[in-house]
This record gives structure tokens, sequence and C-alpha cells, in this order.
């Protein structure tokens, strides 16, 4: 697989925000979103090959059991699904991050899916792979990564129109351009059970 850096923080985002976490950020990205905060993995060429057996002699060195699968995008990488499958084996609780705009059909049980819903705002919401809303399972997250009125105002809509309201829906500002405040207003007032998130790996300067 391409890697582009396998490092060990606190997870910022999801159920699981502000748990010790392994993260594997492979290299290479098929889309271009405004607000990218990894531009360093999104080429393909910022990566180095490494084996399975190497990442898990990597990973190993870590005592912790989580594992955030992050890009980059995963799913342009062809050995995820064996890699994906030696850590279930080695007993990881694993979250994948994924872009939206690739099938997480055939990934394997037990997997927590981060599927993001491209807004407006990235500039890449005709992408996403609509099929891929077949497949969530209950622990499994829809982010939406918010920049403005209009993104809001796009989620909810999709939500809605998706009958996603008891899934878990999670709203992020766009670092540095979206005031928390205004998004949390704005889930407040819209009354849905929607989740605000803020990328706490960020607020503590970890990577
Ligand atoms: S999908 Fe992720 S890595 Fe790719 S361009 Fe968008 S934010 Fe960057």
């Amino acid at each position: 697989l391409l890697i582009s850096e396998i490092f060990f923080s606190i997870e910022g985002e999801t159920e699981f925000q502000g748990l010790p976490c392994i993260f594997v950020r492979t290299a290479g990205c098929n889309l271009s979103c405004s607000y990218c905060d990894s531009p360093g993995s999104r080429s393909f060429s910022s990566g180095r090959e490494l084996a399975i057996t190497d990442i898990l002699t990597i990973i190993k060195k870590y005592a912790c059991s989580l594992i955030c699968i992050t890009g980059g995008e995963p799913l342009l990488q062809k050995d995820i699904n064996p890699l994906l499958e030696i850590l279930i084996k080695n007993n990881y609780q694993i979250l994948l991050e994924t872009n939206g705009s690739r099938s997480v059909a055939d990934l394997p049980a037990g997997i927590i899916k981060i599927i993001d819903v491209k807004t407006p705002s990235s500039g890449q919401a005709e992408n996403f792979y609509r099929k891929n809303l077949l497949f969530l399972e209950g622990k499994d997250h829809l982010k939406y990564i918010i920049g403005c009125r209009e993104d809001f105002d796009f989620t909810l809509d999709f939500i809605a129109k998706n009958h996603l309201e008891e899934k878990i829906n999670i709203v992020q500002p766009v670092y540095g351009k979206l005031a928390v405040n205004d998004l949390a207003g704005w889930v407040l007032d819209c009354g849905k059970k929607i989740r605000v998130q803020i990328q706490l790996h960020k607020l503590a300067g970890l990577p």
C-alpha cells in the first residue's frame, strides 16, 4: 500500500473523539476539496510503498487497539481489504474514513465507516457515491464539513431526502472559516439530532 504516514495521536472526531488512536494515512486522493486539510497526502507520489507486514510491525509499537485508516482516500489502495482483514484478526477496532466517492460495499464486516458527504462549498458534492447509503450499519457515521449556511441547508435536505435521521450525522465547521457557535446555533434551531464536532486534535495542536 502507498502510505503517507503512520502516527499515534488523539482521535479528534467521531464518537471515539478523545481516545488515543493509531492513524494510518494512505497517499493519493481522487478529489480536490476546497478546504483540504491533508494536502500533503493528496498525491500518490507523497506515499511510500509498505507491505502489510511492515504496517503491522509499525503499529504494534503503540499500546493501542484503536486504528483510524484515513487519507488521501484509503479505498483507492488495492490492498486495503487484506490490510483491514489482518487488522481485524489482530483484534484492532477500526475506523475507516472515506471521502464518499468510492463504494464501501466490499469492506470486511466489523469496520466502522466514517463516510464524508461532500457539501457544495467543497466543490465535490457531485462525487458522492449514493449507493453507499445502502451499506450503512449501526455504528457508521456520516460526516458533513460545513463552510457556510448553504452547506448546512444542503445537509438538512440530504438527511431528510434519504431518511437518515436515525444515523450518526456529524457536522463540523471548516476550520478557520465558520465559527462553531454559528454552526451550533443552526443545529439548535433545526431541531434535528445532529452532532456538532470540532476537531479536538487541532485545538490540542496534535497531528
Ligand atoms: S477527500 Fe480528503 S484528502 Fe481528498 S481532497 Fe478532500 S479533504 Fe483532501
